[in-house]
């Protein structure tokens, strides 16, 4: 089932390990392996897959269990030495979610969402197997083979048909920017005379609402072959008043870069990646802090993504949508046909995407929740017990990353913490229902969300600061709505 690009691919990953004349999937770092959705054949797809589930437990000096077992004794340990139950408590006390119990809690409550969602999944990969003319349960190295069928038939987007609506200038100018002046009163003006490391790299001032300059910020969007993958924001200068400066921020993509003379036309992706990057450069421009070490996006690990995500929400927003996407060529609008297939296509298996981050979650709390008097424990059995109390399916669903190949959280930083990015989405999402439900793309909401949220930094607790905005604590429905897991628009 593999195309000849994959074939190719495979037979030089095979040449570059000495196995010439064989053929090599090597392993993503997730459970779930992208070349299962093309593989035909069940028996491959299995192999494959049980290589990935075990690729750390074979036996062999690749077999990480016995470290990790060492190592969660030992966080416990070290959390007990500085006066915490666990080291869960360690780590969540200047996080917005603060308790270990107030994440446990979160996981739960959106568990029965997910496992009705997952049911319907089930039942349509197993529609698409009789389909197929095939007898058999669905096990998760089928998912993606059928899921892709799934979503062939249903979900369909053409990206190239998307495309020359999506003007990366105009993109810039007429989406992100003119969301952010209609939002905040901001405006910008591109500054020729300053200079940049890259000839591609763009730099903006921009003005406040009375004038006033607030910050510089520049745009290196193009791939380069010396360039880090991904996007991301961050500062030349952070702003603070005690050292007198004032910020100048930078986003990076990487975006295919197009040939001379022709437009740059992005895919919808690209566009969220736009509106992702420049909410995380409002938060560092609207920064209105003393200190630089409190100051902008300075904040809390399940706090940091709730501005740049909440942001990603006006690339749909229906005005900003019609005032930018536009045809290159025609300056058509989209078709609302085509704008209902992108909307559509977001909600394609979110049962699954949301079962296999909750798992893995889960998995990552139980694991810093072990008090500094518990045994060393058996990994195996460990996970499982955990993965049963969490009442998801994960037979089907399987945790997005095994505790034994679990990087994020033994080595990346994320030690419970893995949970930050559901967190965060259940605040934008929940932000963004409170603007929907005050009259959406408004002066005075983004006035008040600058001065409630934005311009704050670390300088005060996260839950309060998000209930003064939001009227209460954050609530799970508008993230299940979003992804499509309950009824109603967003
Ligand atoms: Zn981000």
């Amino acid at each position: 089932g593999l195309d000849p690009a994959a074939l190719q691919q495979a037979a030089l990953s095979g040449h570059e390990r000495g196995l010439a004349g064989q053929w090599v999937l090597p392993l993503q770092n997730t459970t779930q392996q992208p070349d299962l959705s093309a593989l035909t054949d069940r028996d491959t797809r299995q192999a494959l897959f049980t290589r990935s589930w075990m690729r750390a437990e074979r036996g062999d000096t690749g077999d990480t269990r016995a470290a990790i077992a060492e190592l969660a004794q030992l966080r416990a340990r070290k959390a007990a030495l500085l006066g915490y139950p666990d080291y869960a408590s360690y780590v969540l006390y200047d996080q917005m979610a603060r308790t270990p119990q107030a994440v446990q809690h979160f996981i739960a409550q959106l568990v029965p969402a997910t496992l009705a969602e997952q049911k319907r999944e089930v039942a349509d990969i197993a529609a698409a197997i009789s389909q197929d003319g095939q007898h058999f349960q669905p096990r998760p190295w089928d998912w993606a083979h059928y899921a892709e069928q799934v979503r062939k038939a249903r979900y369909d987007l053409d990206a190239a048909q998307v495309r020359p609506y999506f003007e990366l200038d105009r993109v810039l100018r007429d989406g992100v920017f003119f969301a952010a002046n209609r939002l905040y009163g901001i405006s910008f003006k591109e500054r020729r005379d300053i200079p940049v490391y890259n000839p591609d790299v763009r730099v903006f001032e921009v003005t406040d609402r009375d004038g006033s300059p607030l910050a510089l910020v520049y745009f290196d969007y193009f791939k380069r072959d010396n360039k880090n993958g991904g996007a991301w924001m961050s500062n030349f200068v952070g702003q603070s008043h005690l050292l007198g400066t004032k910020p100048v921020i930078y986003n990076v993509a990487n975006f295919a870069k197009p040939a001379p003379g022709q437009p740059a036309l992005i895919s919808f992706e690209d566009v969220t990646t736009m509106f992702h990057e420049f909410g995380h450069a409002l938060h560092g421009m609207f920064a209105d802090q003393v200190y630089p070490t409190l100051s902008g996006t300075a904040v809390a690990r399940d706090f940091v993504e709730f501005p740049s995500q909440f942001n990603e929400h006006w690339a749909l927003d229906p005005i900003v949508f019609a005032h930018y996407a536009r045809h290159y060529q025609t300056g058509a609008a989209m078709p609302q046909a085509l704008v209902d297939k992108i909307k559509k296509a977001a909600r394609f298996d979110q049962g699954y995407a949301l079962g296999e981050l909750i798992a893995a979650a889960k998995l990552d709390m139980d694991w810093h929740m072990l008090p500094a008097r518990a045994p060393r424990q058996d990994v195996d059995r460990f996970e499982a017990a955990s993965l049963a109390r969490s009442g998801l399916d994960t037979r089907d669903v399987p945790p997005r990353y095994r505790s034994s190949y679990f990087l994020h959280i033994w080595s990346n930083g994320y030690a419970a913490g893995y949970y930050a990015y559901l967190w965060t989405e259940m605040l934008d999402d929940a932000a963004y229902s409170w603007f929907r439900a005050h009259g959406g793309l408004t002066r005075a909401n983004g006035q008040r969300f600058r001065d409630m949220i934005l311009s704050r930094g670390h300088t005060m607790d996260y839950g309060p600061m998000f209930r003064a905005f939001y009227g209460r604590d954050p609530d799970i429905v508008p993230m299940l709505r979003h992804r499509g897991l309950v009824p109603g628009e967003e």
